[in-house]
């Protein structure tokens, strides 16, 4: 490896964690530097962004240990075979980085992957270190996450509980055949091993702050894992039952979906061609509906054609136009579970409706004042002074809801 500085180092190592979106900070433990004590704090909300070489807008330093890895999983472009320029970050330059960055002001904290050097346990020991001399040495009290090596022995995941916010384990591809097919080296058996390793810990730590305020947090914003999508076959059906299985196992916070890009000298099993960006939309939308809106795993199916969500149109407004048979709902009656159904009406609105209807019937003009806009809602409720006609004769309902098509640009 040739030898840079650590500014060419940070060009590459920066630019090679773009392809990793799991990097929201909410929910974590409220830290605070306040009165002098320590560096850095934990804001409670989401920040989501990185450091670019080209001086976009960053809160987190997002960076890779190293990009030099011993895989080869094919559709990754720091893989052993991939042609790039290869970077290698000491512990010391990470904890420098994130502090003078912090202390300029740049960044609230840090998000750490790494490819696999030496072997996983050499790499996990490393990212620990990390967190550790932030922690310990440092009294650093921003955001830590980091993606942690499955393979790697337990003790240093748990280890890395002790100073990360938030621990990830990437799951990498929604099927076992596609994980097997794509990154022949990566155990689907032990990756999920490890979620379930994590996620005892996690549940144990919070058992043990019940009862012993001194108990040392372990995790606090809990776990994360990534797919990608469209690197295999998997349809959207698939991707969210996984999705669905690695919440209810787990206890995941979050599911990112990553659409698959195509890379520099790319392996000939990939597909030639990225997903458009809108699917990845469409697949947040849905993981939403089944965190935010009750939405069963096999209801977010139902809104599928052939398997996958449409993409001109949101999954909740497709699934309400398979299930006519449901609408139009009374807003002045229906249950909040039902109103949390209705195609743009949001979990705010629905709780305002409910506060309002006990004081009084809603018309329409009161649910306009509630939502952004009236006509998607229009079709599918009823209100005191509106009953809709349209729906019963629907067939031109889905073109009126579609918005006209508009050019997806591309993320990198
Ligand atoms: S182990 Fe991670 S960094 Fe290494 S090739 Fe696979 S996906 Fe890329």
């Amino acid at each position: 490896m040739a030898h840079l500085d650590t500014r060419e180092k940070l060009a590459i190592l920066a630019d090679a964690a773009k392809y990793d979106a799991s990097c929201a900070s909410s929910g974590t433990a409220k830290r605070s530097s306040v009165g002098g004590k320590g560096v850095g704090s934990t804001e409670g909300m989401g920040i989501c962004h990185s450091y670019a070489p080209d001086g976009r807008c960053i809160s987190l330093l997002k960076i890779l240990l190293t990009n030099s890895c011993i895989f080869d999983c094919h559709y990754c472009i720091n893989r052993r075979s991939s042609n790039v320029r290869r970077a290698r970050f000491t512990v010391d330059e990470v904890v420098r980085l994130t502090l003078a960055f912090y202390k300029r002001n740049y960044i609230e904290g840090l998000f750490l992957s790494s490819g696999i050097i030496g072997s996983s346990d050499h790499t996990m020991e490393a990212m620990v270190r990390v967190a550790r001399t932030l922690r310990l040495e440092h009294d650093f009290r921003g955001y830590i996450h980091l993606k942690t090596i499955p393979d790697a022995a337990p003790e240093l995941l748990e280890e890395a509980g002790l100073y990360a916010d938030r621990l990830s384990i990437n799951i990498e591809l929604p099927t076992e055949t596609g994980l097997a097919r794509l990154a022949p080296e990566k155990n689907g058996v032990r990756i999920r091993g490890a979620m379930t390793g994590l996620k005892t810990a996690i549940d144990d730590n919070k058992d043990a702050r019940k009862h012993y305020r001194s108990a040392p947090k372990f995790a606090p914003a809990g776990q994360s894992t990534q797919m990608i999508v469209g690197a295999d076959g998997a349809d959207d059906s698939a991707i969210m039952g996984t999705a669905q299985g690695l919440y209810g196992r787990f206890g995941m916070r979050r599911v990112y979906y990553s659409a698959f890009s195509p890379i520099p000298d790319a392996s000939a099993v990939l597909p030639l061609v990225s997903p458009p960006l809108i699917r990845e939309h469409r697949l947040y939308q849905a993981d939403w509906l089944m965190r935010f809106y009750g939405f069963g795993v096999a209801e977010v199916q139902d809104a599928t054609d052939a398997g996958h969500l449409p993409l001109d149109i949101d999954p909740k407004t497709a699934w309400a136009l398979k299930q006519r048979g449901q609408f139009p709902v009374d807003i002045n009656r229906a249950p909040r579970e039902m109103l949390l159904r209705i195609p743009g009406l949001g979990v705010k609105s629905v709780n305002a409706v409910l506060r309002v209807r006990r004081q009084r019937r809603l018309d329409l003009a009161d649910l306009g004042r509630l939502v952004r806009g009236i006509d998607k809602l229009r079709p599918f409720v009823i209100a005191a002074d509106w009953r809709p006609v349209a729906l019963a004769d629907a067939g031109g309902l889905r073109a009126t809801l579609v918005k006209p098509e508009r050019a997806q640009l591309e993320l990198f």
